[in-house]
Order: C-alpha cells, then sequence, then structure tokens
C-alpha cells in the first residue's frame, strides 16, 4: 500500500481504498456510498453516511475541500441552512424519523460535512439517552446493522430519499 494510499469500510462490510480526503474522495467518485449521491446542488452533495449503517443516518457535506462554516461565502451559508432544511423535512416526511441531531466538526484537517443523526426508539430503548450515547450507538450499529434486512431498508429509504429531494 502506497502512502497516500487509504482504506475504509463502508456500511455493506466492503474495504473501499482512496487516496484524497473523504469528501473529496466521494465528491470525485473514488468512494462510493451506499445508495450513492442523493442530492446535489451547486456547493453540497447528501449522502447515507459512509461507515455506519444507520437507516436515515445522512451527511451533508461540502463539494470543495473547506473545513469550516467560517470559509463558507455568504451564498454558501444560505445555501447550506436552506439544504438542512429540506434535507430534514425529506426524512420527516418519508418517515425515517421526527426528531434528529445535527452534529458537525469544526477542525482545520477534516473536510467540512454536518450528520443528520435520527433519533430512533430502538436507540432510546437500548442506550438511554441518544445524545450521550451517539458513539457508541454508531459503534454497535457497525458491528451488529450489516444484515441483509437492514441494507435493504437503508437502499429502500435512499432511494425514497434521493426522489423527495429532487422533486
Ligand atoms: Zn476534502
Amino acid at each position: 500500500m502506497s502512502e497516500n494510499k487509504k482504506q475504509i469500510i463502508d456500511v455493506t462490510g466492503t474495504v473501499q481504498n482512496y487516496t484524497s480526503c473523504m469528501g473529496c474522495s466521494i465528491k470525485n467518485g473514488e468512494l462510493k456510498p451506499y445508495g450513492n449521491i442523493l442530492f446535489e446542488d451547486e456547493n453540497f452533495y447528501v449522502c447515507q453516511d459512509f461507515e455506519v449503517p444507520i437507516v436515515g443516518f445522512i451527511i451533508i457535506s461540502t463539494k470543495s475541500h473547506l473545513c469550516s462554516i467560517n470559509d463558507f461565502s455568504s451564498d454558501q451559508k444560505v445555501n447550506f441552512i436552506m439544504l438542512v432544511d429540506k434535507v430534514l423535512k425529506a426524512l420527516k416526511t418519508i418517515g425515517v424519523a421526527q426528531e434528529f441531531i445535527l452534529v458537525q466538526g469544526e477542525r482545520n484537517d477534516i473536510h467540512f460535512h454536518t450528520s443528520l443523526f435520527p433519533r430512533k426508539e430502538w436507540m432510546k430503548e437500548k442506550f438511554g439517552r441518544v445524545i450521550s450515547n451517539l458513539k457508541q450507538i454508531q459503534d454497535y450499529a457497525i458491528e451488529n446493522m450489516k444484515t441483509p434486512k437492514n441494507l435493504s431498508e437503508i437502499a429502500k429509504i435512499c432511494k425514497l430519499l434521493k426522489e423527495e429531494l429532487n422533486k
């Protein structure tokens, strides 16, 4: 493996190789998120979380390699909040969840992305307070939820979300 060759395990358990940063690699097609890109506009793309097989766990990422909202132009800032609103509405409309937790790292070395994490009943039952247990819930999903049944549910939701977002 060459120095700049990186690997990541996707929601199906398949190892994918990439050379750029994750966000750029998804944008340029080197990495293929499950369900592919669900929506894109001038500045952003939307896809299922790459690694965590939770139904309706959706990522909004910049097309260009920006790291912070502070790096956005005024147009991009408006575009971003309108898109968050659009994706949340679509996720509610297709019945993924009615409540979400938005997680966004603001780091100098990570391609900008916001995660829309659905608050689901099974998470509350198994882990209690969802926001306090995001890491444990994701680890649990990676460990236990790469099942054909769950993957087919993710695929179904990706298809519905794609249709809803592109209406
Ligand atoms: Zn990047």
